[in-house]
């Protein structure tokens, strides 16, 4: 069967992937991480671990 790759940030739909026939799911979603959504998230890290007062943005 086929399930769908979406962002977990933003829901962007990022296509589809086949997946082995024994795994049965039902509307069967994969959370990813968009190119876009991926460098936000990259900056924000790094802000955290260089002391930004600003933290539990991402949580
Ligand atoms: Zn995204």
């Amino acid at each position: 069967m086929v399930y769908r790759i979406v962002c977990a940030w933003c829901q962007k739909e990022m296509g589809e992937k086949e997946c082995p026939g024994s795994m049965v799911m039902k509307d069967a979603i994969s959370h990813s991480i968009c190119e876009c959504c991926k460098g936000k998230v990259i900056i924000e890290i790094e802000q955290l671990e260089n002391g930004g007062g600003e933290c539990a943005m991402i949580l």
